[in-house]
């Protein structure tokens, strides 16, 4: 594992609305921020590298929030102040979040010049109903339209798709899922909504006036995705993720590699020289503190060769391809296959992993569990 990290976020906090699920650093309807936000990245990217040089990255991932929400001038700042302090590899893959009302033309283009090359689409659903259940505020076909019109300026695109959403039944899913792969896509991310504490969804189920769907319908709304995916040629490569030959999301394979990164603005959480740091989640607090002088840094934890390894063997077990235990051992000098030997014998023993030498890979039976897998090899059970 490279001690320099060779990846970036950067965490834009900024929503036009706040959707009922949502559990992420967000401010809606406070656009009256967005200088200051600015001016506070720039502080904050500056600080960060005058002690930890940037030497060149190979992704960059502007997420959110909705980094497309910023107006075109705001933007173009960000873009440039990005370009100026983190200069990318030749080949590097620079990412950027989207939601398909924010979409023009000209935004397209001054994405694209700025040197953004795979854009991820917060679609969710082509279902108006779904969409409306999930208080998002585009409509199903203006987001086939929007993916049409991105992927010819931006060819490598990427959407993400929730399933399980409140009546949603298999039939439903299906149609998103034939939506979809007769789109112009690279990749899909796909997620089964969850009911985070602190959301209008969790206050709703609560109350019962929200419910979620049964626990078998969602494993068959799962195994629907891996199998229409499966068949229209996107290769099942992370739990949640699906790529077209060569798309995977590079960023992504970074964190789940247990490779350093960068990280930046609100609640974000960067690992660099075995710390893992995580700003304050509330972006009023990110300003006051940077404005002030202070670091935003809200919560910092020294990452032990132990805890690194295990979280890297976590991570890369959700990867379908599996991960080698011996490449971690190396990385970390943390000798974790003996250390994981009672908990791999157990694992196999409930047909939930297969071992090869000292590589392990999820069954088809583990790819169900997988929670449970990362917990195990975490040590949380015990
Ligand atoms: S658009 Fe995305 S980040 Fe913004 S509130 Fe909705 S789910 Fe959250």
């Amino acid at each position: 594992m490279p001690s320099t990290p060779r990846s970036a976020y950067l965490h834009v906090p900024f929503c036009r609305h706040r959707c009922g699920y949502c559990n992420f650093s967000v401010v809606a309807d406070r656009d009256d921020l967005i200088d200051r936000f600015l001016n506070a990245i720039e502080i904050e990217i500056t600080q960060v590298l005058a002690q930890t040089p940037c030497q060149q990255l190979d992704t960059l991932f502007i997420g959110g929030g909705t980094p497309t929400h910023l107006n075109p001038d705001q933007l173009e700042r960000l873009l440039k102040t990005l370009r100026q302090h983190l200069p990318l590899a030749e080949n590097a893959e620079w990412s950027v979040e989207a939601n398909p009302e924010d979409i023009t033309s000209d935004k397209l283009h001054q994405l694209r010049d700025a040197g953004i090359n795979r854009i991820s689409l917060g679609v969710q659903s082509f279902d108006d109903q779904k969409l409306a259940v999930l208080q998002r505020s585009h409509s199903g076909p203006l987001a086939q339209q929007v993916i049409e019109a991105t992927a010819n300026v931006i060819p490598n695109v990427s959407i993400d798709l929730i399933f399980a959403a409140p009546n949603e039944d298999l039939q439903r899913w299906q149609s998103d899922l034939q939506t979809a792969v007769r789109l112009p896509i690279k990749h899909l991310s796909t997620y089964a909504l969850t009911f985070e504490k602190g959301t209008q969804f969790w206050n709703q189920r609560q109350r019962g006036t929200l419910l979620p769907v049964d626990e078998s319908a969602e494993i068959e709304m799962y195994d629907q995705s891996r199998q229409m995916l499966g068949e229209a040629g996107f290769d099942h490569y992370e739990i949640s993720n699906f790529a077209q030959p060569d798309h995977q999301c590079r960023h992504n394979m970074a964190y789940w590699l247990g490779n350093p990164w960068y990280a930046f603005g609100p609640g974000a959480a960067a690992f660099i020289d075995h710390h893992r740091n995580v700003n304050h989640r509330s972006t009023f607090t990110y300003l006051k503190r940077i404005e002030q002088g202070r670091s935003p840094i809200d919560e910092s934890e020294s990452i032990t060769a132990q805890q690194a390894a295990r979280e890297a063997a976590a991570f890369g077990a959700r990867l379908l391809q599996g991960i080698d235990l011996a490449d971690i051992e190396r990385a970390t000098g943390w000798p974790i296959i003996q250390e994981l030997q009672p908990t791999l014998d157990q694992l196999l023993e409930q047909a939930l992993i297969q071992i090869s030498n000292t590589s392990i890979c999820l069954t088809e039976r583990g790819i169900h569990f997988a929670d449970t897998v990362a917990s195990e090899l975490l040590g949380e059970t015990h």
